[in-house]
């Protein structure tokens, strides 16, 4: 194939051996007939399974797939961004490996994409087989981000999406360590869309969001958005100090005018474990802004090629 194919699809990877042929499979049944050139760029984010031989198999039968593998665990957002980095599309659609985003949309996706739009997002409707848990953190989350942040992220927004080269290129000049890719593409611009769809169920393996990433994602979200959590600190002191001026005027008063000074123990022990406590969590919160100014300054790469096959 030469020249720049019209299509690119980035594929972040995980361990997902047991889901890469269903995947590729589904994905030619979908492209195929659409009578496009595309590459589909598979990025094997630390795989310790064996997607890396999977993935170098399908490339000796269909020159299309190209992959690119990290030299560790690098994560989902930075793999999905290394994907923008080496996508030559005129569009780009990120998807994940999983196959709980349908690929049948990819058709839908293209169409709105030639009628003009720039972002075609995907919302995902309901997610079969991901829990309570995980549905009402994530709007919990999505709520607060959007109170708190000046961007405007929807509620079940995926990374399934569909970014003309214009915003790839944009994505690109992005420096930034800390990648909370969904507020990243709002705050862009450009003209947006959104289609809903059905997720599946994923279709092998087990989901790589434990409860501690999911938390570490939602902070990373939140924090690389809105200053409000340090803002926060200045409120809560001045709520703190407004009491602690009025608690001065009455400890003033029952010093002069009464008998009973030595009494107030334990309002003394109450008031110092509150502005303690309070201390302590925006301490952790500059702690995190601070910590995010030490990764940015460091300017390591992003991630780490290990190999390339099919570029
Ligand atoms: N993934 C990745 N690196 C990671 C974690 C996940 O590349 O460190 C990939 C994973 O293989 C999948 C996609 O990101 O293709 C989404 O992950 P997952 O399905 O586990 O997340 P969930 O759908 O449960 O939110
Ligand atoms: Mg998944």
């Amino acid at each position: 194939m030469f020249g720049k194919p019209e299509l690119s699809l980035v594929i972040p990877i995980h361990n997902e051996a047991g889901n890469l042929q269903a995947l590729y499979d589904r994905l030619s049944a979908v492209l195929k007939p659409l009578n496009l050139s595309y590459e589909i760029i598979m990025v094997d984010d630390g795989s310790t399974d064996s997607s890396f031989e999977i993935l170098s198999t399908l490339n000796q039968k269909d020159s299309r797939v190209k992959a690119l593998s990290f030299s560790r665990n690098f994560g989902h957002m930075i793999a999905l961004s290394a994907g923008l980095d080496s996508a030559l599309g005129g569009a780009v659609i990120t998807i994940d490996a999983d196959l709980q985003h349908p690929p049948e949309l990819i058709p839908e996706l293209l169409n709105r994409w030639r009628g003009g739009a720039k972002v075609i997002n995907t919302l995902r409707q309901e997610t079969r087989g991901a829990g309570v848990f995980k549905n009402t953190s994530a709007g919990l989350f999505y709520w607060l981000i959007n109170k708190i942040a000046r961007i405007n992220l929807p509620v079940s927004g995926a990374d399934y999406r569909l970014l003309d080269r214009k915003v790839v290129d944009v994505l690109k000049s992005f420096k930034e360590r800390s990648r909370f890719l969904r507020g990243l593409i709002s705050w862009v611009g450009f003209k947006q869309e959104f289609i809903p769809y059905q997720a599946a169920e994923r279709s092998a393996g087990k989901t790589k969001y434990s409860l501690a990433r999911m938390l570490a994602f939602a902070i990373d979200g939140i924090i690389s958005f809105s200053s409000f959590p340090l803002r926060l600190a200045t409120y809560l002191g001045l709520v703190a100090a407004s009491f602690s001026f009025l608690y001065i005027l009455y400890a003033v008063y029952i010093r002069f005018f009464t008998q009973q000074a030595i009494a107030g123990w334990a309002s003394v022990l109450v008031a110092v474990l509150f502005i303690g406590g309070i201390q302590l969590i925006f301490l952790g919160i500059i702690g995190e802004y601070i910590s995010r100014v030490f990764e940015e300054t460091k300017e390591r790469p992003l991630y780490i090629v290990r190999k390339k096959i099919g570029f």
